[in-house]
């Protein structure tokens, strides 16, 4: 008999990879990996400093943002205050 998993954890299972050297702090068997949806991610326990894999293998900092996803949507300006014309419509019965 096995014995069925009993937690309810959401968080991905962090492990600590002997042997991985810090590539900030270059502190070894600081690095812990754990996966999001299929994607490995690393951070270092030490210095903070994070890292994710892309598809081929190669590391993406964390904090190397090259490509900010900003919202570059203007809202355009709402004239506010403007006197909104309402027609009763007489017709409008029942
Ligand atoms: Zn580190």
């Amino acid at each position: 008999m096995t014995t069925p998993s009993n937690s309810t954890d959401t968080e991905p299972k962090k492990r600590f990879i002997a042997g991985a050297v810090c590539p900030a702090c270059e502190t070894i068997d600081t690095i812990r990996m754990w996966e999001v949806d299929g994607v490995p991610h690393r951070d270092c326990v030490k210095c903070g400093y994070g890292d994710t894999l892309n598809a081929d293998g190669n590391s993406i900092p964390n904090e190397l943002v090259t490509r900010v996803n900003v919202s570059a949507l203007k809202k355009p300006k709402e004239t506010t205050g403007q006197a909104l014309q309402f027609f009763p419509n007489p017709k409008l019965k029942k």
